[in-house]
């Protein structure tokens, strides 16, 4: 039998039991022991569900109340100067994941290409290093005291300094300081066991690693491989393939190595630099939703088996379930054609315990009861008929009648509390669909008429009918289908539920048109249609993996594109595609951006392919920097983009400059990520600093993503100065 091995497991509950505990300690409700005992049935219940599916390696240390990165620093005793006047080391750890009211929490940012963000460490010089490793001996203790010997997992040293940022921006200076601790912390665990397993999480490797990480790797599995003969070192790699890695690990004094198959099957080639080593071999795929395809994992073993020997081989998850939800167990709406391709983190536990047998049993392949086809007429991007912009260009303008500087939102108004309880109670069955519609209508009448009063030039509805821009549209789609309890740990205490995209998708009735046309109706300025992109919509959901992602893109593409059809045929002269996402769908691997860009792009132009050339197409992203993307951006094509540089002024619009970017840009002239309201003059100077990188023609005025978190009044306070800002410059 093959031993097993799980990377990490989730921990914010099944019931997200942690999230409540939380959040009721932060209001005051619940004391921090009584979150403690929770934390603690928590560990025990996971380690539990590990035990009964028989896994070989299970791991302490991947609970976190907050985030691993966090505990990282806290092991390390790398604590910002700016925290260190808290003593009590509780208050301290939240302050530093969330703020109070005199600090200013620490900066977040997502982990690799998944939707969870940890805590960006800030490392200074003056840093004095203490470690702390009564966490992990807390959770090593209770695991053994239950029968069960952890593993111990760690963020690796090399990960930890590359997902740091450094005063100095050198994050290479700090390498002996932060190693040095690391080896303390290694010597410090010896004394806990006479025999350890040290897991150290080294997934930056797959993100194209350079000469110098990969030297400074060396040096720095050379150290801690020799600090206590009774500890056996995992570095484990996830979400791509680290082929350059494993030469250099294979020579390390490690235990073993693990690899990601799943995402990373280029890891086979790598296979030969082994050496005598463990192969922690990442087979059952820990970032999405579906059953295992038995078929193609047994041709990966097979592959696998034909270099290492089977007495070097272990069995694992290709990253930490943290990515998943619990189980299908919590599913009883589910319709069971859909229920039975799934398997949350539970399931997977039993998914990866039958692999063990491979060699003495060959894996059961049963084809599923319901098979779910692609569409039979595969869309692809054959023609692209839009007209070159400079002639959309013209005949918009025509049509459009645009002042100088137009203005317009991105889309979204504020969420009140009421917009919120009409929504799900309409979702209850307690509120009529007429009483919603009256409901929704009201609110839209209301925002328009205050977008006409402080004279906007491009309107919205609001998006008063939506909960969220990817599940109000998957809703509505055919092959979309959406969990009770599928919670994803998103970041702290916060869960997502992402959509389940497990079938053909395509478009059973127009999905927005209405809204658009009573607001439409209500003004005689134009009202801007809000669709939600192809990207998008892949990115923030669990994707079937039995069809290529293009596929699957292009499929949610026709479907945009029918929607977009019909606002125009409905006198909808501006329609906004969102890519909020476009950018985080990059994958780690240079080799492996093009492919990427072009069915994020081909899916892009096939949705908009649908447009008049004198129906003007607005895309909005969530992110500022466009430097190495801008080639990307240019062929998507959109009349419009409106982007979110407004913490940064226009140094980074710069390369719009540079690559003679033709179409409009609304830059976004300040920020809607903080509850102040921007001066008239704070904006001016804004608008002047665009003016040194864009023509005058070029540029739109707007804020820099949707309103919908802020409150009403600010919004309605920053509106009127960002108007106000505009005139004295026409
Ligand atoms: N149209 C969306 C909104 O305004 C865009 C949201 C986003 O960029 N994340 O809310
Ligand atoms: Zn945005």
């Amino acid at each position: 039998m093959i031993p097993t091995y799980v990377t990490g497991f989730p921990r914010i509950g099944k019931k997200r039991e942690l999230k409540s505990a939380l959040e009721a300690f932060w209001a005051h409700k619940f004391p921090f022991h009584e979150v403690q005992n929770l934390a603690k049935s928590l560990r025990q219940k996971h380690w539990q569900y590990q035990s009964n599916s028989h896994i070989n390696y299970i791991a302490c240390n991947d609970f976190s109340y907050y985030d691993n990165m966090l505990d990282t620093m806290v092991m390390l005793g790398a604590i910002p100067k700016r925290f260190c006047d808290i003593l009590d080391p509780v208050e301290r750890y939240f302050a530093m994941a969330r703020g109070d009211t005199t600090h200013q929490a620490m900066e977040m940012t997502k982990w690799f290409n998944t939707n969870y963000h940890y805590i960006v460490p800030e490392l200074s010089m003056a840093m004095d290093l203490h470690v702390d490793i009564s966490k992990i001996t807390n959770e090593y203790v209770e695991a053994k005291n239950l029968g069960i010997t952890p593993k111990i997992n760690l963020i690796g040293p090399l990960t930890f300094l590359a997902l740091s940022t450094c005063e100095g921006n050198d994050n290479f200076a700090y390498f002996d300081a932060i190693l040095e601790a690391y080896a303390t912390v290694f010597k410090q665990l010896s004394a806990l066991d006479s025999h350890l397993i040290i897991q150290c999480d080294e997934s930056f490797l797959a993100k194209t690693p350079e000469p110098k990480q990969l030297s400074l790797l060396k040096i720095a599995y050379e150290k801690l491989g020799h600090i206590a003969p009774h500890i056996d070192i995992a570095v484990v790699t996830y979400f791509d393939h680290a082929k350059e890695a494993v030469e250099i690990l294979g020579n390390c004094p490690i235990w073993a190595i693990g690899l990601d198959f799943v995402y990373g099957e280029e890891n086979l080639e790598a296979l030969c630099y082994i050496q005598g080593k463990k192969l922690i071999a990442g087979l059952i795929d820990g970032r999405n939703v579906w059953k295992n395809n038995a078929l193609k994992t047994a041709s990966l073993i097979t592959r696998i088996g034909e270099v290492i020997p089977k007495d070097q081989l272990i069995f694992s998850t290709s990253c930490s379930l943290l990515h998943l939800p619990y189980s299908i167990q919590e599913e009883t709406k589910l319709d069971t054609c859909i229920k039975e391709k799934l398997s949350f983190a539970v399931e997977k536990l039993h998914e990866l315990s039958e692999l063990s047998h491979f060699f003495e049993a060959p894996i059961a392949y049963s084809e599923p009861v319901c098979t779910q086809p692609s569409s039979t007429s595969k869309p692809k991007l054959t023609h692209y008929t839009r007209s070159a912009y400079k002639t959309r260009e013209s005949l918009q303008t025509k049509v459009l009648n645009l002042p100088l500087f137009p203005t317009t939102t991105i889309g979204s108004f504020p969420q009140t509390k009421e917009i919120r309880s009409l929504r799900s109670a309409f979702k209850r069955g307690e509120l009529s669909a007429e009483a919603y519609e009256k409901a929704i209508q009201n609110a839209i009448k209301a925002c328009v008429a205050f977008q006409e009063e402080i004279g906007l030039d491009v309107l919205v509805h609001g998006e008063f009918e939506r909960n969220d821009m990817v599940e109000y549209f998957g809703e509505q789609l055919e092959g979309f289908a959406f969990s009770e309890n599928g919670w994803v740990q998103s970041y702290g205490s916060r869960c997502v539920k992402p959509p389940l995209l497990y079938g053909s998708v395509s478009r059973k009735h127009p999905m927005t048109v209405e809204w658009i046309t009573y607001a439409q109706s209500l003004s005689d300025k134009p009202m801007k249609g809000m669709l939600t992109g192809p990207v998008t919509i892949l990115n923030w959901s669990f994707v079937r993996d039995d069809i290529p992602k293009s596929e699957v893109a292009y499929e949610v593409a026709q479907a945009i594109a029918d929607e977009i059809d019909d606002l125009q045929r409905h006198d909808i002269k501006i329609i906004q595609v969102d890519e909020a996402a476009f950018k985080e769908g990059y994958p780690l691997r240079v080799e492996k951006i093009k492919a990427y860009e072009k069915w994020a792009v081909d899916s892009f132009k096939m949705a908009v392919n649908s447009a008049w050339d004198q129906t003007q197409i607005h895309t909005h992203m969530c992110y500022s920097n466009f430097n190495d993307i801008i080639h990307t951006i240019e062929q998507m094509d959109a009349d419009v983009i409106t982007i979110e540089t407004s913490r940064s002024g226009n140094k980074l619009l710069k390369v719009f400059q540079k690559v003679g970017y033709k179409a409009q840009i609304g830059p976004g002239v300040y920020d809607i990520h903080s509850p102040r309201v921007p001066s008239v003059e704070e904006m001016r100077e804004q608008i002047e600093a665009f003016l040194h990188v864009l023509p005058k023609e070029q540029l739109w005025i707007n804020p820099d993503c949707g309103l919908k978190t802020r409150g009403q009044e600010e919004v309605k306070a920053s509106l009127k100065n960002m108007i106000e800002a505009v005139h004295s410059f026409r």
